[in-house]
């Protein structure tokens, strides 16, 4: 294949920041980005991501740190000048140009010869796979075609570096699957270095290598997928992590030798495992649970651990091969769990988990970051 990543080895972010006004909107941000990797800054609305994809692609000037490509500072260096693809969320085509002539546009204005930019606008359409539309109008695509024209632009200039704010998320739900999967082939194919701005954490994980979750302009964790899957460092972190069910709670007691600490759920009694990098001996803390680790206990069934959580079944949703079900506590607090087998509306249910699957957290632990 022709098109190629232009090369570097190393992109490295040393204490990015940006404020506007007083408002800091990103502070501190350091990262070490590797040749071919694909990176997702995730998190929620206003966390700063785009702000640092936008530092990133010279599009906003930084007031803190440096942006460094292979030792050199590119953050200084004019947007247009840095080399690098963009794709956003609104596409950005020309609508009066045509799919080509939007593709080959980039190289146009490189001062290629026409030859040349014949060939790689081909390449690029058929590597999205938009062959038969390439003399259309972006007005007369499907916004995941569009979306595909966009892409296209973006690598045929075989940029260094790839940024993508949430390129999706125009897109419904079937399309946003789809393209996913061809963001992923393309990565995959072309070993284009990208960073991708979501606050889709299913698309963050099935995407990247590796994740940067922010939060209130903060890195509270950078790892792999599996890293912040099994071993969110704090609460916020497992929140985006699909640990839907998060309570607070109050440390009883420690349970036995190493990380096992009794505590207490409003009316619930639990055992779990304290995850407490600074080493803090918190007593206010928050109870993570995922849906799909709490399991529903037989009548009479005693579980291991002791952990039984009892409540009534307040919502049954179907799922396909399971029923996302919401059951609430006596004293109100509401737990989110999956069973194979809907339960009824109103029924009392006992719930269990294993100990290990239950994260116990430092309430006021907000700002923990580093790789
Ligand atoms: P979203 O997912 O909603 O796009 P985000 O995580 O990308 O959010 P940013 O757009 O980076 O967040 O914004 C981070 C913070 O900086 C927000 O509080 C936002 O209001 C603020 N902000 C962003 N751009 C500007 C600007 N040009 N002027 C003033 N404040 C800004």
């Amino acid at each position: 294949m022709a098109i190629t990543a232009g090369t570097f080895e190393s992109l490295e972010l040393r204490g990015v920041g940006r404020t506007f006004g007083g408002h800091e909107a990103l502070v501190g941000l350091d990262l070490t980005v590797r040749a071919g990797e694909f990176i997702a800054l995730l998190g929620p609305s206003g966390c700063g991501k785009s702000t640092a994809l936008n530092c990133l692609a010279g599009l906003l000037p930084l007031t803190h740190g440096q942006i460094l490509l292979d030792g050199t500072r590119v953050d200084t260096v004019p947007s247009e000048k840095r080399g690098f693809g963009m794709v956003f969320q609104s596409y950005a085509l020309f609508p009066h140009l045509s799919v080509e002539k939007n593709v080959a546009f980039g190289l146009q204005m490189r001062g290629l010869g026409k030859q040349e930019i014949r060939r790689r606008v081909d390449e690029a359409i058929d590597l999205v796979k938009l062959g038969e539309h390439a003399r259309k109008l972006p007005g007369q695509l499907s916004g995941g075609q569009q979306q595909r024209v966009a892409i296209a632009r973006a690598v045929v200039l075989e940029p260094s570096l790839v940024l993508m704010d949430e390129p999706l998320s125009n897109l419904d739900a079937k399309l946003r699957l789809d393209m996913r999967t061809e963001i992923r082939r393309l990565h995959q194919s072309l070993g284009l270095t990208t960073i991708y701005v979501t606050h889709d954490q299913e698309e963050a994980l099935s995407l990247a290598d590796r994740l940067v979750v922010l939060r209130e302009g903060r890195v509270q964790q950078v790892g792999t997928p599996d890293e912040l899957y099994d071993h969110p460092r704090n609460w916020h972190v497992a929140d985006f992590m699909g640990y839907r069910n998060i309570l607070p709670g109050v440390v009883v007691a420690p349970q036995g030798a190493g990380d096992r600490v009794q505590v207490s759920v409003g009316s619930l009694a639990l055992s779990g495992r304290q995850v407490d990098p600074a080493g803090s001996t918190a007593r206010d803390v928050r109870v993570a649970v995922r849906p799909d680790d709490l399991v529903v206990l037989a009548p009479g069934e005693e579980p291991r651990d002791g952990n039984v959580l009892r409540g009534t079944v307040l919502v049954v949703e179907y799922h396909g091969r399971e029923f996302a079900v919401v059951v609430q506590a006596p004293d109100g607090t509401l737990l989110h769990v999956r069973t194979p087998v809907a339960p009824q509306v109103g029924a009392e249910l006992a719930l269990t988990a294993p100990a290990e699957r239950i994260l116990v957290f430092p309430a006021d632990l907000t700002e923990r970051s580093a790789e």
